[in-house]
């Protein structure tokens, strides 16, 4: 893989590799963005195959939060950090004290929180030696009702959008997932009074705890929730699971949820639901409300203030429809255009972020 092709073809700014020999704390940190702000991208843990394994990753998802940053209307750029490790066997407080100071020499371009096999207890360790880490214990708390509020009012957006009406009463919904986001957007559904809701998961302890809280939502084998004759079809699981299989199954208008990169190929299949005449939320728009919260962090965090930006994931997504419908594009292409828009307005200001 050659790295600095890579770098100029998506426009990144910098990749940091990092060794700590006392810890064996071995990893990468990628800059894509920071004409909004600084960086700010969680750390994962990972036992990566090999090292371009790791930078690859590293360098995809901090270009993802770029976009995800720039739709969200925030003032970050994107960035990521990956550690080659065995989570099982390398994590100690020292380990994260080791990442901290590797943070802080960055001088606050980048930001990390948790990811992947890292949690808040290991960012405690990391905010030992800087302060350049958000998604602390007793600050912003856990994202994922945050992130299930940006989806309902995502949702709404879309019921909008479709039938020119938003009101929760009159539709059915089919969840995907029944985890940290799904189970709190189905508790926001039946707040809202959702005419019918189904869901399906794989987790035992997961469909227990639905069955005990919510009795009235009804659940399905996990093969059978794409053909359910549903408004609107909410991935709240895995990535990749809108294919060539599944999107032929969907009878849905509307399909809006929390998971990540659920477009198996975001071009091939954003246009195949298009042309299906599915309304899509893109997932990096309608699933910022966690990091929209923990961005709040950064100032003097106010719940409030922090749920009204949230809200705003709705006029949002009212502005990539028009964009998708005028430009005649997936909506997925139109939120990455969105993005970028402000990217550019910006970047005419200024290029990049430079600490003072
Ligand atoms: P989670 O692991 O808590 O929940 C996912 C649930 O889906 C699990 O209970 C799992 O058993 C279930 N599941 C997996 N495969 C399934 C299948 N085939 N059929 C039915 N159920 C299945 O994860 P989460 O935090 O709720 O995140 C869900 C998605 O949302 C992920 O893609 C994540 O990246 C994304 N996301 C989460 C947040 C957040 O704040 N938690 C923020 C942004 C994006």
């Amino acid at each position: 893989m050659n790295k600095f092709d890579y770098m100029e073809k998506h426009g990144y700014e910098q990749i940091v590799y990092f060794y700590d020999k006392t810890t064996g704390l071995k990893g990468v940190t990628c800059i894509h963005n920071t004409t909004l702000g600084p960086a700010l991208g969680g750390t994962r843990l990972w036992n990566y195959d090999s090292e371009d394994d790791a930078v690859l990753d590293a360098l995809r998802l901090a270009r993802g939060m770029t976009y995800k940053a720039a739709a969200a209307g925030l003032n970050l750029g994107g960035g990521k950090t990956v550690l080659i490790g065995d989570a099982s066997k390398v994590k100690s407080e020292a380990y994260f004290r080791a990442l901290g100071r590797y943070v802080q020499s960055l001088n606050g371009r980048y930001i990390t929180a948790e990811d992947v096999n890292t949690s808040t207890k290991d960012m405690d360790y990391v905010h030992m030696e800087t302060d350049y880490v958000v998604g602390l214990e007793g600050k912003s708390g856990n994202p994922s009702p945050l992130t299930a509020l940006g989806v309902f009012h995502g949702i709404r957006a879309s019921l909008h959008e479709t039938f020119g009406d938003d009101d929760i009463s009159k539709y059915s919904f089919a969840v995907q997932g029944a985890g940290q986001t799904g189970y709190y957007l189905v508790k926001y559904l039946i707040e809202a009074k959702a005419k019918k809701v189904y869901f399906t998961e794989i987790n035992p302890s997961h469909i227990k705890r639905m069955q005990k809280e919510l009795p009235m939502v009804e659940y399905v084998e996990p093969d059978q929730i794409f053909g359910l004759n549903v408004d609107v079809f909410s991935p709240c699981a895995l990535g990749a699971q809108l294919n060539d299989e599944t999107i032929p199954q969907i009878r849905a208008k509307i399909i809006a949820g929390s998971a990540n990169n659920v477009l198996m190929d975001e071009e091939k299949h954003g246009m195949m639901i298009k042309e299906k005449g599915i309304l899509y939320a893109p997932d990096f728009v309608i699933n910022a409300g966690g990091l929209i919260n923990v961005y709040h962090e950064l100032q003097t965090y106010i719940k409030d203030k922090a749920v009204r930006d949230i809200e705003k994931i709705y006029d949002r997504l009212l502005d990539i429809y028009r964009i998708a419908k005028e430009e005649n594009i997936s909506t997925h292409a139109a939120a990455k255009v969105f993005a970028k828009n402000r990217i550019e307005t910006i970047n005419k200001l200024h290029s990049n972020y430079i600490k003072r």
